[in-house]
């Protein structure tokens, strides 16, 4: 069975020789744009070198998947988000348009034009095209709360969902055809599955806001997009993963604040897991034998495709990432 196959068979919790390796977000680190001569800022902004850094993620760390929007501001940008696109040791950070939840923030009728689109959309073609047998390739979307936070600043929206609820409600109602158009067109450009990070966490919002703001729209989202969806949350999610269960969404990516044989608990039957290793005590600090230790935790607690909880730090060391990969591989375990 190929990378690829077994990628997406996990992704439904299916049959396959073995989990899989992979991430649903960023597995770039400073040591592998330089194994691929391919550097942060021009990895976000050319299609080419986007697809050549993505590519990385399965040719140098032997990940089942590959996933080329690395930044978390492409689509805002094309919104209109003013956005500072970072430096080989930065990531991207921008600006929001307005801290006022009563302006409707117009939405460009041709935003997937935008290069901060456009440039995605022919990495993940070309990814396709060159890699497509082998490895799934992955896209990623934000979802109508994280838009949100990009376009109104994060303290305005989490005031307003106290203060103003019916008023977030619109917004977020206004947002969700962003994240639907974006996402058919990744699939038509070749994505075989889609990232939707919104960052509900518990950190800055509580269970019931995730219930009352978002269940609904993400299930909507299920209905309403042809490909097999990745829930990414950062942070404790313990709280809400009853309800993310419900939203009927393939996988969920959790990170190590949740531990991952409670992940599996909450999680039920059928939704299946990503992710759960953590990026700073495991990815960047660990040595081997730590990373073999973690995979065989993971593996024990039934987690259905093993990597990083988020973006991997810069800084980390990318033989960790193929460490990780290798043990998931040679346990030859977790398959059903
Ligand atoms: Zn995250």
């Amino acid at each position: 069975m190929l990378a690829r196959d077994i990628f997406l068979a996990k992704l439904h919790r299916g049959a396959a020789p073995r989990v899989s390796a992979g991430s649903a977000t960023s597995v770039v680190t400073t040591d592998l744009m330089q194994e691929v001569g391919v550097f942060f800022p021009e990895a976000h902004l050319d299609a080419e070198a986007m697809a050549r850094l993505a590519a990385a993620g399965h040719e140098v760390l032997g990940f089942d998947n590959v996933m080329p929007l690395f930044s978390v501001w492409h689509e805002s940008a094309a919104l209109g988000c003013q956005v500072d696109w970072g430096e080989r040791g930065r990531m991207p950070d921008g600006r929001a348009m307005t801290a006022n939840l009563a302006d409707d923030v117009p939405i460009p009728a041709n935003f997937l034009e935008h290069p901060g689109c456009a440039i995605p959309l022919r990495a993940l073609a070309l990814l396709k095209r060159r890699l497509g047998k082998d490895a799934a390739v992955v896209g990623k979307v934000f979802g109508p709360w994280t838009l949100a936070y990009h376009v109104y600043g994060v303290e305005n929206v989490l005031l307003a969902s106290v203060l103003e609820p019916e008023r977030l409600k619109q917004v977020i109602r206004r947002l969700l055809p962003v994240t639907v158009a974006f996402a058919r067109a990744q699939i038509d450009s070749g994505a075989d599955a889609l990232t939707l990070a919104d960052h509900c966490t518990r950190d800055l919002c509580s269970p019931e806001t995730y219930r009352d703001f978002l269940l609904d729209i993400h299930a909507e989202l299920h209905a309403r997009i042809a490909c097999p969806l990745i829930l990414h949350i950062c942070g404790d999610t313990s709280d809400r993963l009853s309800y993310i269960r419900k939203t009927g969404l393939e996988c969920f990516h959790f990170d190590s604040k949740v531990p991952a044989a409670a992940a599996r608990t909450l999680a039920g039957d059928s939704l299946a897991l990503m992710g759960g290793t953590s990026n700073i005590a495991v990815i960047r600090n660990g040595d081997e034998a730590l990373v073999q230790a973690d995979v065989r935790g993971k593996l024990s607690a039934g987690i259905d495709i093993i990597g990083p909880e988020c973006a991997v730090l810069l800084d980390a060391p990318y033989r960790n990432l193929r460490t990780l990969r290798d043990a998931v591989v040679q346990s030859g375990g977790g398959g059903r």
